[in-house]
């Protein structure tokens, strides 16, 4: 039986990411109705471990200041590698949260143990444990296993059902890593240079826009101005993330007119992400297979399209609306709209 550590951190909030209660998930399912221990980091961490309270955790250990407020591979790693070694786990499970993935490989190998980034599932049976993720760009899955302990595991988000529970009082042995001091200083944030920050991975919807909403309509001009503030209307009422085809955001490089918020961090599919979200909107996008691959962990996915012959059509969308995607959103940003004013 694996002794397992879930390491989480907090948010400026003081509270736990969406991933962290799916990471929950993943140690209740390997502890099987046994216990395991919660470590927490961040500037505060007490109202984060009164969330898990009741998550079936057996100790509750945390490393909190201020000095652990923003991102830093310095203290967080300290801070990651104290709480490791006070629980002394075999398996350490973690949301692949941008400031895990970049911290626990490294305290891994301090700790004289493997990781292993972008796990999707894990199982225990009489065999042992197992872990799964993909490779190829997502085409192929593989059964993991390990001899080699501690294992680190990052788990990725959408992989897991979040936990949820009633909170409770948690109590947590408070520990105190030395740090010295930090050479990074971190002054503030900057956003891509689209401008408007587009990219949302805790969002329930991805919204695609494709290079149709560039092209000529049926009055024979492009829209590509209308497409913009549609679009960006769409996005702040729903609060969605903006995935674009690698065509959209390809225009931008040969100079055409383009939305300018987007940039290449936006593109899904085989040379783009794999966002994982809920449910997926394609709009003025063909659904070719290179960028659908992109779309392999949407639950739920749907696209607009004028053309019935479009990639959707064939399998790679659960619903496809044969419409003008210039009249869907804009009706379903009056209807937002509306919701909006109650
Ligand atoms: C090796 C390789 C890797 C690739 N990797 C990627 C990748 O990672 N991601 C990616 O996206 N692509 C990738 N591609 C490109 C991919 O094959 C497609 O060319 C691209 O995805 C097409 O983009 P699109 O659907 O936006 O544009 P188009 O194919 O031009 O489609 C535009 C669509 O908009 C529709 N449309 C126009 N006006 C409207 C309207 N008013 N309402 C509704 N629909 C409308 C049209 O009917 C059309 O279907 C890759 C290609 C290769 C060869």
């Amino acid at each position: 039986m694996e002794t397992i550590l879930l390491l989480l951190h907090t948010e400026p909030d003081g509270l736990l990411p969406r991933s962290a209660f799916e990471a929950v998930s993943a140690a209740r399912t390997l502890a099987n109705g046994g216990r395991f221990a919660v470590g927490l980091v961040g500037e505060t961490i007490q109202a984060a471990a009164d969330q898990l309270a009741q998550c079936g955790a057996g100790a509750f250990l945390g490393v909190s200041g201020s000095a652990f407020a923003q991102p830093r591979y310095a203290t967080d790693s300290a801070a990651a590698e104290a709480i490791c070694r006070q629980a002394n786990p075999s398996l350490v499970l973690a949301p692949a949260t941008s400031r895990w993935n970049r911290v626990l490989p490294g305290v891994a190998h301090r700790c004289g143990g493997r990781a292993d980034t972008h796990v999707t599932g894990v199982n225990h049976s009489a065999d042992g444990l197992s872990v799964q993720r993909w490779y190829y760009r997502q085409r192929m899955e593989a059964d993991l296993r390990r001899t080699q302990r501690p294992w680190f595991v990052l788990i990725d988000g959408g992989s897991f059902p979040g936990w949820s529970g009633p909170p409770g009082t948690a109590q947590i042995q408070v520990l105190n890593p030395e740090i010295g001091t930090p050479k990074t200083t971190v002054i503030g944030t900057r956003q891509p240079s689209g401008g408007a920050q587009t990219i949302r991975p805790e969002a329930k919807l991805l919204f695609v826009a494709g290079a149709g909403w560039t092209k000529k309509q049926a009055d024979g001009q492009a829209h590509v101005q209308e497409a913009e503030q549609v679009i960006s209307e769409c996005l702040r009422l729903t609060n969605a993330s903006l995935g674009s085809t690698k065509s959209l955001v390809d225009l931008g490089g040969e100079g055409q007119a383009v939305l300018s918020f987007l940039t290449h961090f936006n593109q899904v599919g085989q040379t783009g992400s794999t966002p994982r979200h809920p449910k997926g909107l394609a709009t003025c996008c063909h659904g070719e297979e290179p960028h659908t691959v992109g779309w392999r962990f949407i639950n739920e996915r749907r696209a607009v399209n004028l053309d019935p012959n479009c990639g959707w059509a064939r399998g790679k969308a659960d619903i496809l609306y044969v419409a003008d995607a210039f009249a869907v959103v804009k009706k379903l940003n009056e209807l937002f709209r509306q919701r909006a004013q109650g």
